[in-house]
């Protein structure tokens, strides 16, 4: 349960005098149901009001605030035409503009004869300057309710429907209703530092006052991003501690089915990946229980690994799963998987959310029997009438389509089992801290010998049929290719009829030997067009991003990616990535159409110039921020709201090593310090972080 003293942080902010209904949707639309969602909503930047002039010395253009009397109105002659209202004060005259005004409204807020305070941007324009408007004013008050008009206005990112004015009262109200918290940061560390506490952080960010508080934003910012953090690496360290907690149980196999399974390998492992198996069986033939990720370029054999570990398991008697974010991606696992098992006597099931009925319940029986000792699957895995005999390893394969608390959840399913996550896009160090730093990790660092460099072009969409027409050649010798046409769920349908319009012009070219797979197809059809392209059938695939996660294609040594400048970094290298596995050298045209934005252009050439995957996550990483990195943006699990990875990199570094040392002198969190972490926890939303200690 939340402590008390948090309670106005969580109230919904219906709870705020003067927010109605209708402007908490709206809110909580922008940045979640509760105050505290509202508080860590940063402004991007200010409107300073404090110039205060008479009209003769307003500047050229910029945001003023004028005292006026109003002197005569001009309702618009046509609907199109402005709304006029000519106002002065003791040194020259001024109009106010308002296009569409709703109304009387300008009569009601500028009653002609009256004196008024407007607020907002002035314009100078006409001969010699000498003309000067206002266009809406931001606020129009009486000398009475001069106090309406905030000196310095924080301007904040918003929703349809949602002004500033009324965001930055939301945000004002709520700021003062909050109660004051004991600091949870070291004070030595906030002196050294220069940083406010908490509460002056946020009024200094959200409602700064003078010179001194615009001077003091930038130290509120690092502090709160700092607290974010701390909150983050403190919530690890204690999930992470409480995984362990279970026991494990030491599994170490005889090394019988691995050897009859190396031997009948056409190749050997890397040194890489014998390293990283070292690291990985060192961890499960320990009692405590294994949490380790894997991190390997695409291509570097991190499924060979995983198979490894899992027959480690069945050696000793017990189940291993493996679990694929998506239907394809879990077939192609269980074909090559059960392909090398099956040889040495190894019994793998797939298991998908595509079993239904009486063959799901086979499946499920030789589950819970123990008949199948390497299980596969996608989420279908975890749900509850999947009963494993002994379940020992839990492999995930997540190409960061899980989180944090996912992951948490999958675990719960083997009490005791080791856990195994894989990554494909290499994750920059400061990354995988703030994401995985509840695990040890290792990487794959070196790809399999033979791998062919890609050649990799860009080039204008201009040039489309010069390189559809150039494909008759690949095609000619044998090979393969992937034309990849994006698919954003806002311009959905556009797009899929985008990908079915590219298939028809390539069909025309390349009669009968093109296939189409996009993601609203049925699956069982998605299959059918992979398999075909896999096999014989078919040489080009037009596809949208399903053939992202991850299917193996080793003849194919062509990839077409339209619209490049619409695709991520690390899903441009993803998708490279299906090229380049067999023994022929392999091309990547990378086609885009204009404007080509900066950072377009940036990932592009980042494309062109490098093939490492970790250069090129940290490339992805400045670049974007690293919630589009993770991809988590768009799944809604974001980790951070203020601090900004791509800046804030050493504080991360800070906040990790303050975790370690308060885990290191009082991991129950039960001093005053302490204590006091715990709101912070709760304000960051790590409940579940705190639930741990209850446990222990
Ligand atoms: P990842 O899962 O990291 O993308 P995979 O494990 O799927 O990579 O391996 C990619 C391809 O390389 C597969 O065809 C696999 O059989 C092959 N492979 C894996 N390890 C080696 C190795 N040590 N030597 C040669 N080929 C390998
Ligand atoms: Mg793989």
């Amino acid at each position: 349960m939340r402590p008390e003293i948090l309670f106005p942080f969580f109230a919904p902010l219906e709870k705020l005098p003067g927010i109605g209904k209708k402007t908490a949707l709206l809110c909580e639309k922008l940045c979640g149901p509760a105050i505290v969602d509202l508080l860590f909503h940063m402004p991007t930047g200010f409107i300073d009001r404090r110039l205060k002039t008479k009209i003769a010395d307003a500047p050229q253009t910029g945001v003023v605030t004028i005292e006026v009397i109003v002197d005569r109105h001009y309702p618009p002659a046509t609907r199109k035409s402005p709304y006029k209202i000519v106002c002065h004060d003791d040194t020259g005259v001024i109009n106010v503009i308002f296009f569409h005004a709703y109304g009387n409204y300008p009569a009601q807020v500028l009653p002609v004869g009256e004196k008024r305070f407007i607020s907002g941007k002035v314009e100078r324009f006409g001969l010699g300057n000498a003309q000067i408007q206002m266009l809406h004013p931001d606020y129009i008050v009486s000398e009475t309710e001069l106090d309406k008009i905030p000196e310095i206005e924080c301007v904040y990112p918003l929703t349809a429907g949602l002004s500033g004015k009324i965001l930055n009262k939301a945000v004002r109200i709520g700021i003062e209703k909050m109660p004051d918290l004991p600091d949870w940061q070291d004070p030595a560390m906030t002196k050294r530092e220069g940083w406010p506490d908490f509460q002056s952080a946020l009024k200094i960010i959200h409602c700064p006052q003078n010179e001194d508080d615009l001077k003091k934003i930038k130290a509120a910012k690092q502090r709160l991003a700092y607290d974010e953090l701390l909150a983050n690496q403190l919530a690890l360290a204690l999930v992470r501690r409480n995984m362990r907690r279970v026991a494990g149980r030491s599994i170490h196999g005889d090394g019988k089915i691995r050897k009859a399974v190396l031997d009948a390998l056409p190749f050997s492992l890397t040194s890489a990946q014998i390293r990283v198996l070292k690291e990985i069986n060192a961890d499960m033939d320990s009692p405590l229980r294994m949490l380790r990720l894997v991190q390997g370029d695409v291509g570097s054999g991190k499924t060979m690994v995983a198979l490894f570990a899992m027959l480690n398991a069945v050696e000793s008697g017990a189940q291993a799963a493996l679990m694929a974010p998506t239907d394809i991606l879990a077939n192609q696992h269980f074909n090559s998987v059960s392909k090398i098992a099956a040889a040495a006597g190894v019994a793998v099931v797939l298991l998908t959310g595509r079993d239904k009925g009486k063959k799901r319940q086979e499946i499920l029986n030789r589950i819970a029997s123990g008949q199948a000792q390497i299980i596969i699957g996608t989420h279908a895995l975890f749900s509850e009438d999947v009963v494993f005999k002994d379940l020992a390893l839990t492999v995930v394969d997540e190409q960061h389509k899980f989180g944090v608390h996912q992951r948490l959840s999958l675990s719960e399913k083997g009490r005791s089992a080791d856990m195994l996550v894989m990554t494909a896009t290499p994750i920059p160090r400061t990354l995988a801290l703030t994401y995985y730093g509840d695990m040890e990790s290792s990487q794959i660092d070196e790809l399999p010998p033979g791998r062919k460099p890609i050649a990799t072009r860009v080039l204008p969409a201009a040039r489309l049929d010069e390189v559809a027409a150039a494909l008759n050649r690949t095609l000619a010798e044998g090979n393969k290719v992937y034309w990849v046409c994006p698919l954003v769920e806002e311009s959905e349908k556009i797009d899929l009829a985008a990908a079915q319009e590219r298939f028809e012009y390539l069909n025309r070219l390349f009669a009968g030997r093109v296939g189409l797979a996009h993601g609203k197809m049925k699956g069982s059809e998605k299959d059918a067009v992979m398999q075909k392209f896999a096999g014989n059938e078919l040489d080009i695939l037009v596809a949208t991003t399903v053939i992202e996660v991850g299917v193996d294609v080793p003849s194919a040594t062509v990839m077409v990616i339209e619209h490049a400048e619409r695709f991520g970094l690390a899903q441009l290298h993803q998708l490279r990535g299906r090229i380049g596995r067999g023994e022929k050298a392999s091309t990547c045209l990378l086609l885009y159409a204009n404007p080509l934005s900066q950072t377009a252009k940036a990932r592009l050439t980042a494309m062109r110039e490098t093939q490492d995957g970790f250069k090129i996550a940290e490339e992805d990483l400045t670049l974007r921020g690293a919630g589009e990195v993770l991809g988590t943006k768009q799944s809604g699990l974001q980790e951070f709201k203020i601090a900004d990875l791509s800046i804030d990199r050493d504080l991360l570094t800070m906040a990790r090593n303050d975790a370690k040392y308060i885990m290191n002198i009082d991991d129950g969190l039960s001093s005053e310090r302490g204590k006091a972490l715990r709101l912070l926890l709760y304000l960051f939303h790590k409940d579940e972080a705190v639930k741990t200690l209850k446990a222990g």
